[in-house]
């Protein structure tokens, strides 16, 4: 392993990668941002401005197969600030969702260990909104933290009251209670902050995400966003980075993408946000059961018997529409272009044909 490479992060994960293919430490670096196909990339040796190589553009077959951020890559140096990226490491983790209007994935950040679910105890609370960002964290294989943000705004009975309510629909997420002005939780989150693991925030606009950075990263993030960890030296570059070195020696991943996190499909992270529901549908007499009217129901046995509350299998069944829709539109579109791959190498075949 190398000191230099894990402060960026890389861990025996990528290790057992390097080794399986037989990389070299020097041609290892972690994205640290991007911009229409042009990558930093972040090595032992410092920072290079990347594109991609051919081969690895042509075989990509969709986004999921390119760089995003947060990504190991395998690349070769070009000169002093340049470099070619030759492969993507497998993923430990994945936060996507779908690219709204294009019908593919839009890769949010890779190999985030935990993300923080930001809401704020004064605003408007919607579990319905929690229960989104944990179906996308869990089905990237991301551990997910909710933090009850601005606490010092209500009584401490308001707040606890949402940490209970939160429990109650998700017992198995950590929920901690914060606030910035009298300190509440901040060193409980910190201490999960462990050294070389990858973090980010996420939550809608005003809930205090930058606060909390800005917090966390006390005077380093921008010194340390603008020098090279290897060199020490500045980079030439403009376009800002990405991926933050914590003073304690946790990283920050910080998107826009990221924070905008909205929502869109959850894929099969739903079910793991409501185990509970998902282990009754399994006793469905029907395998397609909708839950709603059918025989044999299990869902609608708790239901009635209340094992299980409305408006958590209101929330459940919501974004399990949304997901299906989804995943059937992606999969007719796949199908189109594999439809028209074959085509279009039939004609290339004709073509050959006529002119030889
Ligand atoms: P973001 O949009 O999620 O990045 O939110 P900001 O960090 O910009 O914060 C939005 C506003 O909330 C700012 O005026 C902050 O000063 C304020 N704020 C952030 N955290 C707290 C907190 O714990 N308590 C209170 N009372 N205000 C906070
Ligand atoms: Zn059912």
């Amino acid at each position: 392993m190398s000191i230099e490479l894990e402060k960026s992060g890389y861990s025996f994960f990528q290790e057992r990668h390097r080794l399986e293919t037989g990389l070299a430490l020097e041609n290892i670096a972690r994205v640290v941002s991007d911009s229409r196909e042009i990558y930093m990339i972040q090595s032992a040796a410092g920072n290079f401005r990347a594109t991609l190589s051919g081969k690895l553009r042509h075989a990509a077959e969709t986004r999921r197969d390119l760089p995003a951020v947060g990504d190991w890559v395998a690349f070769t140096r070009a000169d002093a600030e340049n470099a070619v990226i030759d492969a993507v490491f497998p993923r430990q983790t994945c936060l996507e969702r779908s690219a709204v209007g294009k019908l593919d994935v839009q890769i949010i950040a890779a190999n985030v260990d935990t993300v923080f679910v930001v809401i704020a105890a004064d605003r408007d609370f919607r579990i319905n909104r929690i229960d989104r960002y944990l179906a996308l964290i869990l089905n990237g294989g991301i551990n997910p933290v909710v933090l009850i943000n601005k606490c010092d705004l209500l009584e401490e009975e308001g707040w606890r009251d949402l940490e209970v309510q939160i429990f109650r629909r998700h017992p198995a997420v950590e929920v901690v209670a914060t606030s910035l002005v009298s300190g509440l939780g901040l060193d409980h989150v910190r201490r999960m902050m462990i050294a070389g693991r990858t973090f980010c925030f996420a939550g809608s606009s005003g809930v205090g995400k930058s606060s909390l950075i800005n917090w966390f990263a006390g005077e380093n993030l921008f010194s340390t966003s603008e020098v090279s960890l290897a060199t020490g030296r500045g980079c030439h570059t403009t376009s800002s980075r990405h991926l933050h070195l914590l003073p304690g020696g946790a990283l920050l991943l910080d998107t826009p993408g990221m924070r905008e996190v909205a929502m869109s499909d959850a894929g099969d992270g739903v079910g793991e946000t409501f185990p509970a529901i998902e282990a009754l549908a399994a006793d469905c007499r029907f395998s397609d059961c909708s839950h709603t009217s059918e025989p044999g129901c299990a869902v609608l046995a708790a239901l009635a018997d209340q094992t299980i509350d409305a408006a958590a299998l209101a929330s459940y069944m919501k974004l399990r529409r949304e997901s299906s829709r989804f995943e059937q539109k992606l999969h007719e579109r796949h199908r189109a272009d594999k439809n028209f791959g074959k085509m279009a190498r039939q004609v290339l075949k004709i073509k050959k044909i006529l002119k030889g």
